[in-house]
């Protein structure tokens, strides 16, 4: 099966293979035929399963013949990394269209944006708070949109713009073509997508399931050893590229102090950033100058590396989902890598419903030499405890399986690699433990998702909080 059974227009299916994809991915198959069709769709897809040419093809068909510098589509994300991606995956599917697709999000110069509205173009991906801004000078038309995607509902319904989507919907003109795609469905996106979307088709891949490619491993410890205990692991442990997941953004800035103080090219990512510190982090993580980066769920979204060994979870994530997002970004595209979380009794919980989610045990390791005996200091030292900033409110115990209609944690979404790690499935990277085998390996034939940024408007947000900020409260 490839991509010609579509019937794109010509110069979409040259896109295509210009970018060297060649067997549809399963969302792909599911969704391009009905948006060509013109029907309405909702996507129950995570980032990494290739939805973005699931909606960008048929998108790219449809604008290919009609004119060109109007603005007939608007994509809504929830970060500008996602904005970004979407707008760089657009751009390269559509070389050969004369189509452009240009982004619109804060926390950069709202007059290069202006400039390039005036300029023409034909995709806006859009974060929704800039987007308003825009509406509200007039310096975006959106009268001739066609079509409305709505990318990561779950994600912006999460970061508090499911007000700022519902003002932009009434800008746009009633007849388009809707499309929303969601890795969760909660009860408010299902509500949103009763709103906006008209008899949709609804297609779905596996949500949880993660990477195949992935082998994941326990490490338990006290929490006052997990610093001492992740520089074990790096000691021992052939990495390439790691991500470490903290819990907090202080705990984010401490590890990625620590590392570095230890002789490790290690950077940090924390919603405090400002967004040129953030793009350097990123920037020098992609291209090898650091080769750890720590952040916490919020401020990876925006990671997109295609080189990720492994990912270290120094903290456990909140819920079984967040588990799958954080290790979305290793073991990408059929490459191998590794998943190591470290745990505390108190996190007990947790690694079962995550055991659940991946339908099988995860191996539990000790570092061979590794003094686990080491008191917990008296006083009650840094990391002595679990951190006690919380990102994002307590969910009640039921929301952490992330089930519809309940509230979800922090989750990073992401983006699967490029071709190209030299690393072979067989080689070997774990300490103290074998890698473990497929009895723990899961999931679908592409792999989960990673990666996304934070919202335009820069830190962590929480529900509510963006649109309380908007209005000056
Ligand atoms: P997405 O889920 O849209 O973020 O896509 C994830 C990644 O998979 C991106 O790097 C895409 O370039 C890539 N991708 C999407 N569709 C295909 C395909 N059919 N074959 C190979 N790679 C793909």
């Amino acid at each position: 099966m490839d991509f010609k059974q579509f019937n794109l227009h010509p110069k979409v299916q040259a896109g295509v293979e210009a970018v060297g994809y060649q067997v549809p991915t399963p969302i792909q198959l599911q969704a391009i035929p009905p948006v060509i069709a013109g029907q309405d769709v909702l996507g129950l897809a995570q980032t990494g399963t290739g939805k973005t040419a699931a909606f960008g093809l048929p998108l790219l068909h449809r604008l290919a013949d009609g004119v060109r510098g109007q603005v007939r589509a608007l994509v809504l994300a929830p970060t500008r990394e996602l904005a970004e991606q979407i707008n760089e995956s657009l751009n390269a599917l559509a070389q050969q269209t004369r189509l452009k697709s240009i982004t619109v999000y804060g926390g950069v110069n709202i007059n290069t944006q202006i400039k390039k509205l005036k300029e023409g173009a034909d995709i806006v991906v859009a974060c929704p708070g800039r987007l308003l801004d825009h509406i509200s000078q007039g310096t975006v038309n959106l009268s001739k949109v066609e079509v409305l995607v709505l990318d990561e509902a779950d994600q912006m319904f999460d970061m508090g713009f499911l007000p700022d989507v519902r003002k932009i919907l009434r800008a746009l003109p009633g007849k388009r073509q809707n499309l929303m795609f969601s890795a969760t469905m909660p009860d408010d996106i299902r509500r949103l997508a009763h709103e906006i979307l008209c008899r949709p088709v609804t297609v779905q891949v596996s949500r949880t399931a993660p990477a195949a490619t992935v082998s994941h491993a326990l490490y338990p410890v006290g929490q006052h050893l997990k610093t001492p205990l992740l520089f074990e692991l790096l000691k021992h442990t052939d990495t390439e590229s790691v991500l470490i997941f903290t819990k907090t953004k202080h705990r984010a800035k401490r590890v990625g102090e620590q590392l570095e103080k230890g002789g490790y090219k290690a950077t940090s990512l924390q919603g405090n950033l400002s967004q040129n510190r953030r793009q350097a982090a990123l920037d020098g993580f992609r291209d090898g100058t650091y080769q750890i980066m720590v952040a916490t769920d919020i401020a990876a979204r925006g990671i997109d590396v295609s080189l990720i060994s492994h990912v270290i979870n120094y903290d456990i994530p909140d819920t079984p989902e967040a588990y799958t997002h954080r290790i979305g970004r290793t073991g990408r595209a059929a490459k191998t890598g590794d998943a190591f979380t470290m745990v505390t009794g108190e996190d007990e919980a947790m690694v079962r419903s995550i055991e659940r989610v991946l339908g099988a045990k995860i191996e539990r390791r000790r570092v061979e030499g590794f003094d686990y005996t080491v008191p917990a200091p008296k006083k009650d030292a840094e990391f002595a405890r679990a951190p006690r900033e919380p990102q994002r409110k307590k969910q009640p115990a039921a929301a952490a399986q992330g089930k519809p209609g309940e509230a979800k944690s922090a989750q990073g979404t992401g983006r699967p690699a490029q071709p190209g790690n030299s690393r072979g499935p067989g080689a070997s990277r774990g300490p103290g433990g074998s890698r473990q085998q497929a009895g723990a390996r899961q999931g679908g034939s592409r792999p989960a998702g990673a990666g996304a940024g934070e919202g335009q408007r820069g830190g962590a947000q929480r529900p509510g909080n963006h649109a309380a900020r908007r209005s000056g409260k």
